[in-house]
Order: structure tokens, then sequence, then C-alpha cells
């Protein structure tokens, strides 16, 4: 399932062949993904240009002057790039959105399962912020808004784990499962402790760890940005050496103490019993 890393790199690599650029031609074989993609999509794009592309949690928006384009993932969902035209169309890509640029290119979104999404937000009704898709998401893990502060208010009162906290999206979003483990492991910290529980050190720690994790998991999927704009896409997460992850009953790579698997809101969480001892319930 692609995360925020995988969205964010995808982004980082359409951005630049479609900004400022405008659109030729839209078709639409299957309207039907999670919601259904807009029946006049193409009339509503055609001749358009792409002002900026821009990623908000999992969703990219396409900023348009007369609105804006949101795309969502899903379980399966990628976009590819083809330079000049497209090979024929297999049966789970859905859309094609042809563009101006130098040599002008398709922009092809391909979603075997067909849970994403594709809606169109018109300048009208206000930011695309205000969607319903997008009003209640938590905090940009790289906007300066979520810190030790925004994360120490947060908590107080919220007696569930920091992981599910971490995991439920409400205060910052990007934080999937595997990245709550390894942030928690990075920032030392029980994932089984009360969120109230949390001291302003170990907000500052996992603000810190959280962006450190999802940058590495960006810098690992943008060395293989090639991935994208070629016919075949990168599949899973990008995150390679998981310091817990899928390590239950291994040595941690930093103590050598066997890591823990345990359940979490029917979630497998990993954390190392010896060093993530900060703010143990014990
Ligand atoms: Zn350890």
């Amino acid at each position: 399932m692609p995360e925020l890393p995988e969205v964010e790199v995808t982004r980082r690599a359409l951005a630049p062949l479609v900004e400022g650029e405008r659109v030729l031609a839209v078709i639409v074989r299957d309207r039907r993904l999670r919601w259904p993609v807009p029946a006049r999509l193409a009339s509503i794009l055609r001749g358009q240009r792409v002002e900026r592309l821009d990623r908000r949690g999992k969703y990219l928006l396409w900023r348009f002057a007369h609105g804006t384009l949101i795309s969502h993932l899903g379980m399966s969902g990628s976009w590819r790039v083809h330079i000049g035209s497209a090979p024929p169309a297999g049966r789970h890509d859905h859309v094609d959105i042809a563009i101006t640029g130098r040599r002008p290119s398709v922009l092809r979104l391909t979603d075997p399962r067909r849970f994403g999404a594709l809606l169109w937000h018109p300048r009208r009704f206000g930011d695309a912020g205000r969607h319903p898709l997008l009003s209640r998401l938590g905090l940009e893990p790289f906007d300066p808004s979520f810190s030790a502060d925004a994360v120490y208010r947060h908590t107080r009162g919220r007696r569930a784990a920091i992981k599910q906290v971490l995991l439920a999206g409400d205060l910052v979003v990007g934080v999937g499962n595997i990245y709550a483990s390894e942030t928690l492991f990075r920032a030392r910290i029980d994932p089984r402790l009360a969120a109230h529980r949390l001291t302003a050190a170990h907000c500052e720690r996992i603000v810190t760890a959280v962006r450190a994790v999802l940058a590495e998991a960006i810098d690992v999927g943008g060395s293989t940005l090639r991935d994208f704009v070629g016919a075949d896409g990168a599949e899973g997460y990008f995150m390679l050496d998981a310091f817990v992850y899928g390590r239950g009953g291994m040595p941690c790579r930093v103590c050598g103490t066997p890591i823990r698997r345990i359940v979490q809101g029917s979630r497998a969480t990993y954390f190392c019993p010896r060093c993530q001892t900060k703010g143990s319930p014990r």
C-alpha cells in the first residue's frame, strides 16, 4: 500500500513534468474507483494549466486556476509517465491525462484494486484543504506546526498507547504501521506507553524521529525514482534497513536484545525491550 513517502516520491517525479504544462486530453476508461471519477473530468481539465503539484498526507493535489484535482493511490494505485505516446491500456489503467511538454506525455493512473480516488474540487468551493477528505487530517510531518509542543498538547488526556496515537493520523499524517515502530525505536519510547504520560522531552524526540524515518524512506524512494517515470513502478515500502519492524526474535541492532513482537489494535508492533524503556509502563 503506498504510504506518504511513496506519494511524496511520486510527487517529486511528476512535478517537473507537469507543473506549468497544459492538459491536452483526458481519457477515463473506468470511473469506478473508491468514489466515481467525475463524468465531466475531460471537459473540466482540457486546455487548463497545472500550476503546481502538491501533497497533503497521502493525497496528490493538482492545482489549477479553476480548482484542484485530488488524487489518492488507495491500496494499489500508481501514476506512471509515458513520454510521447502510451502503450495500449491494460485492464487496470483507468485514467490517462495527456499533457504538453518538450515532448507531450501521458500520465496514466493504474489501480488494480480500485480503492484510489480522483476527485475534482472547484475553486468556488474554497481551498481544497476544506474538502472533507482533507479537512480533518493531522499535521504534515515536515511542517513547522508539527512540533514537540503540538505533540504534547495533543496527547494530554489521550490514554491510548502512543503507537496507536501515531497511527491514528489525527496528530500527524504519514506514520503508517512500519514507520510507527521505527519512530518509537529511534525515540527510545516504549510503544505501549499511554500517550498522556509523554514528557516534553519524549515529544521532542518523537518529532525528530518521525521526520528522520520519513525522510530516510523518501530518500530511499528517490534513489528508485527512475522506476516511477518508466513503465515499471516500484512496489512496497522504501524502508530498507528497519531497526525493529519485521525483526521479531532477532537481535536489536543497537544492544543485541531480541526484538519483541506484540499486537496493538490488531496491528503488529516491534520494539526493543532494552532500548525502549523511556516512559516504560513498568
Ligand atoms: Zn536494543
